[in-house]
């Protein structure tokens, strides 16, 4: 789960990492008055959405009146921010966060990342702050400053340091940088995030040391720990297919292809994505129904995939172990009478209870197309879609 800019802020700064001042607003005139009540003649606004690219989007303003202040909100509040992380149809702007400006000195970037194949947490730094890192790896991979944090022992003053000296900090801020790298750390592991990211940090005029921009993203199985952190959840800036499906209590995850693939368990759905792109298909998305599944979840999974328009053919894919295939078969037969599923059907199942299963859907009178294989399974479906099926005729399930 991400969460908003200010959020990060907030949290970070209860592990002691400097921030600027700044308050929330969620109108032009709220924005306005914050930046009186901040004081100060120069200040920044910001869009909160969940990406990053604000700045090169126009989603980041510097006003120096209350006229600015508006003005730049109006540009924001209720528009869709799109920036290179957020995808064409971008983020919806509903709240925008006020700044007391601050004289940049030197930008420096530092992120928090959990590294696979070290199986650590890495801290990534680089000089060449304000640069995305993609861009700083593509142009200045000499500027990277890496560190791996062993975790029997938390990461080390030394180690801090070391970073601290390879970015060129002054001697005097780099106690400062410590703070600053230890506090990032000790809200990386205590919150179970897996990944904090401030870019720029900067050096100011003054010669402080500020987080001026940070994320935050949090291990979703781990949020029950953290009940102060789930609930800085913002639907707003999701998925809408992907936040249905959460509420419902399904995994899905949305793609760019067109056809669903409705599965059980996540390595199965891998299975399935890879085979249907074999096959000459692109997926439309990642549907995990889970371990017993009953009639009633399989038609809400037709359901939500059904809601994207881009799914021109489903295919259902089921390993029973856990699950049934009757129970299975029982409720692709229930969703096909209740859900309106104007595109062809793919029914694999195999597992527990397969030959009912198969009787089920035989019997139903449903034009279902059953495969038994799953590279059959994923021929049949991009054939499906493709409306060349070797039956020759375009087999549709009726609403
Ligand atoms: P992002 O584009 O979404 O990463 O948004 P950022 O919060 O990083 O803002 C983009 C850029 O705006 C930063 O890299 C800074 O260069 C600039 N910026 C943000 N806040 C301030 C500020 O208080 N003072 C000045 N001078 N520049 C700022
Ligand atoms: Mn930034």
């Amino acid at each position: 789960m991400d969460i908003h800019e200010y959020q990060a802020k907030e949290v970070l700064s209860n592990f002691g990492v400097a921030v600027p001042e700044g308050a929330l607003a969620y109108s032009p005139e709220q924005a306005a008055y914050r930046a009186r009540e901040l004081g100060g003649e120069k200040w920044i606004v910001k869009a909160q959405v969940h990406a990053g690219g604000r700045g090169k989007a126009g989603g980041v303003k510097l006003c120096d009146s209350d006229v600015e202040i508006h003005e730049a909100c109006e540009d924001m509040f209720g528009k869709k921010l799109v920036t290179h992380q957020t995808g064409a149809d971008g983020k919806g702007i509903y709240r925008v966060y006020v700044e007391a400006a601050v004289p940049i000195e030197r930008e420096i970037y530092l992120g928090l990342v959990l590294d696979r194949s070290s199986q650590r947490v890495m801290i990534v730094a680089s000089g060449e702050g304000g640069m995305e890192i993609e861009d700083i790896s593509a142009e200045k991979p000499d500027s990277i400053v890496r560190a791996i944090v062993e975790p029997a022992v938390g990461l080390r003053d030394f180690q801090c340091r070391q970073i601290a000296f390879k970015l060129g900090i002054e001697p005097g801020l780099v106690q400062q940088m410590v703070r600053t790298l230890q506090g990032c750390y000790r809200a990386f592991t205590e919150l179970d995030a897996t990944m904090v990211e401030i870019n720029p940090l900067v050096v100011t005029g003054d010669n402080r040391l500020l987080a001026l921009d940070a994320k935050m993203t949090f291990d979703d199985n781990a949020l029950f720990r953290h009940p102060q952190i789930a609930e800085l959840r913002d639907k707003s800036q999701e998925d809408p297919r992907e936040a249905r499906a959460a509420d419902r209590g399904l995994s899905y995850v949305g793609l760019e292809g067109n056809i669903g693939c409705i599965v059980n368990g996540a390595g199965l759905a891998m299975a399935t994505m890879d085979t249907i792109k074999l096959a000459g298909g692109e997926p439309a998305n990642f549907l995990d129904i889970g371990g017993g599944a009953t009639p009633e979840r399989v038609a809400k999974a037709f359901r939500l995939v059904m809601s994207d328009k881009n799914v021109q053919a489903i295919l259902v894919n089921i390993f029973a172990g856990i699950n049934r295939c009757d129970w299975v078969a029982e409720g692709v037969v229930q969703a096909l009478r209740e859900v309106e599923v104007d595109v062809p059907v793919i029914v694999r199942l195999a597992g527990t209870n397969v030959e009912e299963g198969q009787k089920i859907l035989a019997q139903s009178g449903l034009p279902i197309i059953r495969a038994s294989t799953l590279m059959e399974a994923a021929e049949r479906s991009v054939g499906a879609w493709r409306n060349d099926l070797s039956q020759g005729v375009k087999v549709r399930a009726v609403s």
